[in-house]
C-alpha cells in the first residue's frame, strides 16, 4: 500500500480522496492554488503544499510544481481526481519516469480513450455497439457531404479530443453542414489544441446511460450497472441517477457483460465508465472516461462499495473487491449538482456563503468542500457541492430528495437549488420519463412562461 498520496485536485473531489485515504490510513498531501488557501481539503490533510497561482494552468495543471510538491513531502503516489490531469496520459507517464505511482489507468488506455475517434474503433472491435458515423477523421480532402448523408441527417460533428460538450456542432440539413463543421474545427482547435472532427448521427431521443466498470489491470474486470444522466444542460450532466428508469434487468446484464468483457480484455486498470446513448432499446457507444467520475456517488449508494477506496487499493496492487456475482444494485439513488449559478441564466455566481446549512437524515449523502463563511472563487468551476439521496425504491428516493431540498440553506451566492426543487416536482421527472433534450426544452419552456 502507498504511505502518502498527493492529492492533484482542488474542491470536493479532493476532499473525498482525502476521506478514502484516512480510512486506509494513509497520511495525505493536499495542493492549492494562492486563491485556495483556506479550502477545506487543505485545512484536513496531514500537509499541505501551495503549488502557484490562482489560473489553473500556473497551479493544478502545473506538472513541475506538482512533482516539487512530491519530491518536498515524500508522497509516493498521486490521486488526480477528475478534471485536471486526470486523463492525461503524459502526466501518467512523467509520474511513472520519477518512481511516483498515479493512481489510474494504464497511460497507453488513457491516450486511446482520449482520442474519441480511436476510443470508438477500439469499441468497436471489442464488440461493443457504437453510433453510425464517420469511419475516422473528417479532413478538408474528404468528402464531408457525402459521408454525412451516407450517415442521414440529422449529424452531430464532434471533435476528437473533445470533453465537457465543447467542440460540438449539429447540422439539422446540409445547409449547416459546413458551418457546423468549420466552427466544431475550429472550437476544438482552440480549446483542445487539435482540431480533428469527425461525424455521428445525431440521436433525437436518445438517454445517456453509463456504465461503470472496475479493473484489475490483469484481466479480471466487473461493471457495477449504470447510472442515467440523461438530464443534461449544454451536454453537461445536471442529475444522475442510477439504476437507469428506462432499462430492465434483461438490458442491464447485457450491456454490463458486454462492457465488463470488453475491459477484461484490455486488461483494464482501476475505475472508468463506458458511456452510451440509448434510443429504441439500443445502444450506441459515446466514449469512455478512464478516471473518476463526478457522479461515482449514485454507484456507491446501490452497491455499497467504496469506488475512490477501491481504486487505490486497486492503483497499489490490490484485486477487485468482489466477484461479479457478488454485485448487488440495492434500491435508488440520485445525485443533484448544486452549481454556484443563476437558477435561469445559468451565469456563474462567485462569491461568500453567508449561510450554509447541509441537509441530514438517513439516505442523505452531501459531498461538497464548502462551508458558512466560505468563499467560491470565480477561477474554478462553480460546484458548491453534490447532494446525493439513497431509497429503497426511486418513489422513496424522490420523496427524501424532496426533503432534503428544501432543507438544504445555501445563502450569499445564487445556486441551482430552486432549479432542482422545480424538477423534483415535475411530472415526467416523477415518471422517470425524460430524455438528453427535456431539460434543454423545460428551460426553454419555462423562459416562454415568464418573459
Ligand atoms: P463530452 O466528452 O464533451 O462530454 P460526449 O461524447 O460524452 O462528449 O457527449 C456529451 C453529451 O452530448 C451526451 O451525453 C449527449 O447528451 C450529447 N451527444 C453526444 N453524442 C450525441 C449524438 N450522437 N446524438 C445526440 N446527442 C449526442
Amino acid at each position: 500500500m502507498f504511505d502518502k498520496i498527493l492529492i492533484a485536485n482542488r474542491g470536493e473531489i479532493a476532499l473525498r480522496v482525502l476521506r478514502a485515504c484516512k480510512e486506509l490510513g494513509i497520511a495525505t498531501v493536499a495542493v492549492h492554488s494562492t486563491a485556495d488557501a483556506d479550502a477545506m481539503h487543505v485545512r484536513l490533510a496531514d500537509e499541505s503544499v501551495c503549488i502557484g497561482p490562482p489560473p489553473s494552468k500556473d497551479s493544478y495543471l502545473n506538472v513541475p510544481a506538482l512533482l516539487a510538491a512530491c519530491e518536498i513531502t515524500g508522497a509516493d503516489a498521486v490521486h488526480p481526481g477528475y478534471g485536471f490531469l486526470s486523463e492525461n496520459a503524459r502526466f501518467a507517464e512523467i509520474l511513472a519516469e520519477h518512481n511516483l505511482h498515479f493512481i489510474g489507468p494504464k497511460a497507453a488506455h488513457i491516450r486511446l480513450m482520449g482520442d474519441k475517434i480511436e476510443a470508438k474503433k477500439t469499441a468497436r472491435k471489442l464488440g461493443i455497439p457504437v453510433v453510425p458515423g464517420s469511419d475516422g477523421a473528417v479532413g478538408p480532402d474528404d468528402d464531408a457531404m457525402a459521408i454525412a448523408k451516407t450517415i442521414g441527417f440529422p449529424v452531430l460533428v464532434k471533435a476528437a479530443s473533445g470533453g465537457g460538450g465543447r467542440g460540438m456542432k449539429v447540422a439539422q440539413t446540409e445547409e449547416d453542414l459546413m458551418l457546423a463543421l468549420s466552427t466544431a474545427s475550429n472550437e476544438a482547435k482552440s480549446a483542445f489544441g487539435d482540431a480533428s472532427v469527425y461525424l455521428e448521427k445525431y440521436l433525437q431521443k436518445p438517454r445517456h446511460i453509463e456504465i461503470q466498470v472496475l479493473g484489475d489491470g490483469r484481466g479480471g474486470a466487473i461493471h457495477l450497472g449504470e447510472r442515467d444522466c440523461s438530464l443534461q444542460r449544454r451536454h453537461q450532466k445536471v442529475w444522475e441517477e442510477g439504476p437507469s428508469p428506462a432499462l430492465d434487468a434483461a438490458a442491464r446484464q447485457k450491456i454490463g457483460a458486454t462492457c465488463a468483457k470488453a475491459m477484461q480484455e484490455m486488461k483494464y486498470l482501476g475505475v472508468g465508465t463506458v458511456e452510451f446513448l440509448y434510443e429504441d432499446g439500443e445502444f450506441y457507444f459515446i466514449e469512455m472516461n478512464t478516471r473518476i467520475q463526478v457522479e461515482h456517488p449514485v454507484t456507491e449508494m446501490i452497491t455499497d462499495i467504496d469506488l475512490v477506496l477501491e481504486q487505490i487499493r486497486i492503483a497499489a496492487g490490490g484485486d477487485l473487491p468482489v466477484t461479479q456475482e457478488e454485485v448487488v444494485i440495492n434500491g435508488h439513488s440520485i445525485e443533484c449538482r448544486v452549481n454556484a449559478e443563476n437558477p435561469v441564466s445559468f451565469r456563474p455566481s462567485p462569491g461568500k456563503i453567508q449561510q450554509y446549512h447541509p441537509p441530514g437524515g438517513l439516505g442523505v449523502r452531501i459531498d461538497s468542500a464548502v462551508y458558512q463563511g466560505y468563499v467560491i472563487p470565480p477561477y474554478y468551476d462553480s460546484l458548491v457541492g453534490k447532494l446525493i439521496v439513497h431509497g429503497k425504491t426511486r418513489q422513496e428516493c424522490l420523496m427524501r430528495l424532496r426533503r432534503a431540498l428544501d432543507e438544504m440553506v445555501v445563502e450569499g451566492i445564487e445556486t441551482t437549488l430552486p432549479l432542482f426543487r422545480a424538477l423534483v416536482r415535475e411530472p415526467a421527472i416523477i415518471d422517470g420519463d425524460y430524455h438528453i433534450h427535456w431539460l434543454e426544452q423545460y428551460l426553454a419552456g419555462q423562459a416562454e412562461a415568464k418573459p
